[in-house]
């Protein structure tokens, strides 16, 4: 073993050692232990970097469990939170409030990511001769993923993970349990108190969270070449920007201007999540922290959060709009395509259309670009010269993307929970204890 190797295992040791003795003290609370551990993963990183692949197990054991649970607490949470609601029509008024408010924070996403593209030109000065181009996949098409949601077997779908065939199983059986009356209740009880462990898995996989958050990214920082991430520099920055600028004034000023909170309270209530999906880039991957802290930290009642939540983790994704429209536009400027108002129409509607049919797994939107360059009329040769230039820094921008994502969720979750009068105030205004 070099020096530098024994260096390096030291410095790995001294970290878990020190995030375990921040939990252990128990007065650290768990997001801040998560946010040093997002820092001081970034910094080892690009102290150590490619060695810090022989960590990255650690964060891949952390995604698995996390993982582990989406099912299940989808299910469970579900099926009680429609109980818990006693009334299966208000979920209608959930449903329609939580659907506009996801189209409308969508729509300024976008209008942001082509704003700043427009502005800044990231892809003025591009030479794409040197990059080889990547198989692109065609995206399915909407009829066939809108008859998707209906699952021809829930069994199925469960063991798939298909999250919107999930939705509507877990709402159609609770109904059906509803509506069973007195024979319906010991199943609603048993699903009940299932939903009420699964919480308690999912806090104590989340001990596990500032290990995993370390490890990813370090991870991601070590092996990421600073050179390719230099070159595109512009774009890296545009699209972090646009992704704070988005969150501030969007989520901020939904809740500080429209329901009258403090903004703050919100974003230190779902760190934690923001961490989880930074580190992960898969929104769907984050849901089951997502839930704790909106449930827990922010108040939100099980009937909006375990509805909300999960069609968000599928349907919204903010930061994936504004980093398409961001691209749509770099793209032009790459291949010098001037683009006119009718342009920026398209490229607005295409991409709402494909951001709901992401996928909340890392890299997902980077492949959708075949179903939007096209619409400003970029080839399918071009479009993969574009995704090729982009698939090394792909997981920068995911990271910061997918954070936006679920941001988007849990204010819309809050929002949609204040409305309904499903929201505890009192719990919102306090300090964060998960
Ligand atoms: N990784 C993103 C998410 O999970 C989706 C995307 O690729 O934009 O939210």
């Amino acid at each position: 073993m070099s020096v530098m190797q024994i260096v390096y295992w030291l410095a790995i040791l001294g970290v878990f050692s020190f995030l375990y003795w921040l939990g252990a003290k128990r007065a650290v609370t768990l997001w801040v232990r998560v946010l040093s551990a997002l820092v001081v993963g970034i910094v080892a990183g690009f102290i150590f970097g490619d060695a810090v692949e022989t960590i990255k197990w650690v964060g891949d054991l952390f995604v698995r469990l996390i993982r582990m649970l989406v099912v299940p607490i989808i299910f469970t949470t579900l099926v009680a939170g429609l109980l818990s609601m006693g009334d299966p029509k208000k979920l209608g008024s959930i449903g329609s409030k939580a659907v506009i408010l996801y189209m409308m924070t969508t729509a300024v996403a976008i209008c942001i990511g082509l704003f700043l593209g427009v502005v800044f030109q990231p892809g003025i000065g591009i030479e794409l001769a040197a990059v080889s181009s990547q198989g692109v996949q065609p995206a399915a098409a909407v009829v066939d993923r809108f008859l998707g949601i209906i699952p021809t077997n829930p069994v199925a779908a469960l063991a798939e993970g298909d999250v919107l065939a999930i939705i509507v199983f877990s709402l159609l059986f609770g109904t059906g349990i509803v509506l069973a009356g007195d024979k319906g209740r010991p199943v609603g009880d048993a699903i009940t108190s299932a939903a009420e462990a699964m919480l308690k898995v999912a806090h104590i996989v989340m001990e596990l969270a500032p290990y995993g958050v370390f490890a990813l990214v370090a991870w991601v920082a070590g092996t990421m070449g600073t050179e390719t991430i230099l070159k595109l520099l512009t774009l890296v920055i545009i699209v972090y920007v646009a992704c704070v600028l988005h969150a501030v004034l969007v989520y901020g000023g939904l809740i500080k201007f429209f329901l009258k909170l403090p903004s703050v309270r919100f974003f230190r209530g779902i760190i934690d999540a923001q961490a989880v999906a930074y580190s992960t880039a898969s929104s769907s991957a984050t849901l089951p922290v997502t839930l704790t802290c909106v449930e827990e930290n922010l108040g939100v009642k099980p009937s909006v959060a375990s509805s909300v939540l999960p069609l968000g983790a599928t349907i919204n994704m903010d930061g994936t709009a504004l980093y398409l429209g961001v691209v749509a536009v770099f793209s032009a400027q790459v291949f010098g395509i001037d683009l006119a108002m009718t342009d920026y129409v398209m490229i607005a509607v295409t991409v709402t259309l494909a951001s709901i049919g992401t996928a909340g797994v890392p890299s997902a939107s980077l492949f959708l670009l075949s179903t939007i360059l096209p619409v400003i009329g970029i080839s399918v040769e071009q479009t993969a010269l574009i995704v090729g230039l982009i698939l090394p820094i792909d997981r920068i921008l995911d990271m910061a993307r997918t954070t936006v994502n679920v941001s988007g969720d849990a204010a819309v979750a809050v929002t949609v929970g204040k409305l309904e009068g499903e929201l505890d105030e009192e719990t919102f205004r306090k300090v964060a204890t998960v």
